[in-house]
């Protein structure tokens, strides 16, 4: 008897939900361990919590001396709180977080001991991070990385240690991690986008992008989980039968949460109001044992952090309830897999969201300036989006016909298509009153009513809008928000810099009025930018003829998809907006095409052990069994035996054809592998692993699978795919 699998089953079967105790409101709770505005104003001097609101607001540089003020009032906070250590809290480029913790605590001579925390270790710190993905940036003589303070996302407390968002960069400057690019995309986007919105209104001094994530996950027992090494090893289960009930009836979406993972969500959710994440909204998902979590939106570099933290708080909560939290995309075969939608907008100082309709005609026309700016924007640089996606395990879901297909376009919905193909006819050049008069009536003034009704969402788009906010719905589950959010506020930024040029140039030598200037401009991205726009089914063959029609890149696998991150015209991109400099752009791409292969390596290493050691073993310990049936039923019924033995015969030759054929595949899968390896090449040596590794891994399932299906049930040594997912 496989003990591994049935005692897992029957350890998860005897659990009970953990008590929950809440007895303060949530509301109380809210934001308990962060050094918010309250908690500042109250222990720090006032010229120190001047000088952070300065550096959030403003971007200002707070001054060493009173970064010692600022450190002085956090030490006393947090050690009020319990906390004993610090920490920089940092996004490397693996896609987990990092810390090092200090403790506070230091000896002063004399056998005397005090709590210490400086201006200088609030500021900056030298983690010995030499271990964390550079891509080449940092050489030997500068081995050096460095993480700096970043005053716009508050310090937190989790545990007893102290938090302090920083970003990391190398001794010249570079970044090495996520959240410097994204820091300076959120820059150069408010820039651009203030210029554009004084048009409308002259009070906005500043234009913030806001992102409220949507995260998916699938919670599995944690004995359950251990009892799988794919699953422990490389976030998904490399093989397994499709259960004879998936997710057909859909009778989990939405349902009632089962108790154990109500318990779960509860204690997830309340430590996540200690930490100021507001989180809003929790379900089941499609999938058996998928759920999905989403807060309400946040400024965007401070939604990302939290989307960070809240996944390892996650994966700590559930620890305590014995569970497993699944991040990858897809972690089971035949089932749907997990995305991140990325609900974006931009939001102005005067408290006005540019992505929603207004109330008057000239209300309405900011709006379609941002509204028609961000499609120019995605259809000037889709391939770029795609590639900000791209990882091997979103390349499972992307096009996997339950997730938005490989192909970037853009939904808006019938009625702004609508307004959008009115806004086209509008005459080149100047307007007559008459035709101002008829555009600002019938066309801009009808849309916050047409919007009201506008019920139309399209599941099957990479990049919809929905009614006030783009939703990026194509990002990974697994991903750090951080790099989709830099590029399409980069794209953005780029794009209403280039608006507003236009618009200026057209007022200034042709004297138009600003508003024909506008409509003019706008005009003109409707028509170049119409090959974007999709309202069909993405899940569609149709749709993938079409798009190829249109001259859309349908770049399915990372490898490929990642090309368009080092293209000349991306790297002008992000050097015009100060973003990223081509030094960086190409040790992200490195560092991406790296992970990739080596992804792809650690799965094929893991199937293949599986096959090998556990699989191919039970096959044949299965085989003997029969044999051992055969010869008895032949001294039985000896001329007789074979037709007493039809099934077992033809068992035990299938058996041996599945093994010779998982057998051979994986010989030949070692040999593409040692190919790969020798490749010096990052680029190609992810085709390498993308077209001739992987492909045996569907081959090696297939026959492992098949085993699943003939081997009594009582020997095979995989929890299966049915207890995985209904096991409650
Ligand atoms: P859905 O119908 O897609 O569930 P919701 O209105 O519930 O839409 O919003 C989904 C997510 O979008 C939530 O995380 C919400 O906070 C976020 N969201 C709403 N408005 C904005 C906005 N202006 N900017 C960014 N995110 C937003
Ligand atoms: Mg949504």
């Amino acid at each position: 008897m496989s003990t591994l699998r049935f005692q897992a089953l029957k350890e998860t079967l005897n659990r009970k939900p953990v008590k929950i105790d809440e007895t303060e409101r949530r509301s109380d709770l809210f934001g308990k361990n962060v050094f918010n505005e309250t908690v500042m104003r109250q222990f720090l001097t006032k010229e120190a919590y001047q000088s952070v609101m300065d550096a959030n607001k403003n971007g200002l540089k707070i001054s060493r001396v009173v970064a010692d003020h600022i450190s002085t009032g956090m030490k006393e906070w947090a050690i009020s709180k319990g906390a004993t250590h610090y920490t920089h809290w940092f996004q490397p480029l693996t896609g987990a977080t990092a810390e090092k913790h200090d403790a506070f605590f230091e000896t002063i001579g004399d056998g005397l001991a005090i709590e210490k925390f400086g201006g200088s270790q609030l500021v900056q710190q030298e983690p010995d991070a030499s271990s964390f993905p550079h891509g080449g940036i940092r050489n030997t003589f500068e081995a050096r990385g460095y993480t700096a303070w970043d005053p716009t996302s508050p310090a937190f407390i989790y545990g007893t240690t102290l938090c302090i968002p920083t970003v990391f960069v190398s001794y010249t400057g570079e970044a090495l991690d996520y959240k410097t690019p994204l820091l300076r995309a959120l820059q150069s986007v408010d820039k651009a986008a203030t210029d554009v919105a004084k048009y409308f209104d002259k009070n906005v001094t500043k234009v913030t992008a806001t992102l409220g994530w949507e995260q998916e996950y699938f919670l599995i027992d944690s004995a359950l989980a251990a009892s799988r090494p794919d699953l422990q090893l490389s976030g998904r289960t490399l093989l397994g039968h499709s259960p004879a009930k998936g997710q057909q009836l859909d009778d989990h979406y939405f349902g009632s949460i089962p108790s154990r993972v109500l318990a779960y969500m509860r204690d997830l959710e309340i430590e996540c109001m200690y930490l100021g994440i507001p989180v809003k909204t929790r379900h089941n998902e499609v999938a058996p044992n998928q759920f999905e979590l989403a807060p309400i939106f946040e400024e965007a570099n401070l939604a990302v952090d939290h989307n960070s933290l809240l996944m390892d708080v996650m994966d700590k909560v559930a620890e305590r309830h014995n569970f497993k939290v699944l991040f990858h995309e897809k972690p089971f075969a035949g089932i749907n897999g997990s995305g991140k939608h990325n609900n974006w907008s931009l939001a102005t100082d005067t408290g006005v969201n540019l992505l929603g309709p207004g109330s008057t005609p000239m209300k309405n026309l900011q709006f379609l300036t941002f509204f028609i700016n961000t499609i120019k924007a995605v259809h000037d640089h889709e391939e770029l989006l795609r590639a900000t996606i791209a990882s091997a395990s979103n390349d499972h879901r992307l096009g996997a016909n339950e997730a938005p297909p490989a192909i970037i376009s853009a939904f808006i919905g019938s009625q702004l298509t609508e307004v959008l193909d009115e806004l086209e006819k509008v005459t080149d050049g100047k307007l007559s009153p008459q035709e101002k008069t008829e555009l600002k009536l019938n066309v801009v003034g009808k849309i916050p009513d047409v919007l009201l009704d506008n019920t139309d969402r399209n599941r099957t788009s990479p990049f919809a809008f929905t009614g006030n906010k783009f939703e990026f719905r194509a990002v990974g589950s697994q991903a750090n928000c951080a790099n989709p959010m830099t590029v399409l506020n980069t794209i953005v930024a780029k794009q209403l810099t280039d608006f507003k040029s236009r618009v200026d140039e057209l007022i200034k030598s042709k004297k138009m009025k600003k508003d024909d200037a506008i409509f003019n401009i706008l005009r003109e991205y409707i028509k170049d930018s119409k090959k974007i726009r999709f309202e069909g089914d993405g899940y569609g063959d149709a749709w993938q003829e079409e798009a190829a029609k249109r001259g859309l890149s349908n770049n399915k696998t990372t490898p490929t998809a990642l090309k368009a991150q080092i293209s000349q015209k991306t790297i002008a991109l992000f050097e015009e907006m100060g973003v990223m400099n081509k030094k960086e752009v190409e040790a992200r791409h490195e560092i991406e095409l790296e992970e990739y292969a080596m992804r792809i390596q650690i799965e094929g290493r893991i199937l293949g052990d599986i096959a090998r050691n556990h699989v191919i073993p039970t096959g044949i310990k299965y085989q003997n069994i029969l044999l051992e049936n055969v010869r008895g039923l032949k001294e039985i019924f000896e001329k007789d035996f074979k037709k007493h033995s039809k099934e077992q015969l033809e068992l035990i030759t299938e058996i041996s054809d599945h093994i010779e054929n998982i057998n051979s595949d994986i010989n030949d899968m070692i040999e593409e592998r040692k190919k790969a390896n020798k490749i010096e090449d990052a680029d190609k040596k992810a085709h390498a692993y993308c077209d001739n590794v992987k492909p045996y891994f569907e081959k090696i399932r297939y026959h492992c699978d098949k085993l699943e299906l003939v081997v009594d049930d009582e020997i095979w040594p995989l929890t299966k795919y049915r207890e995985l997912l209904f096991t409650r």
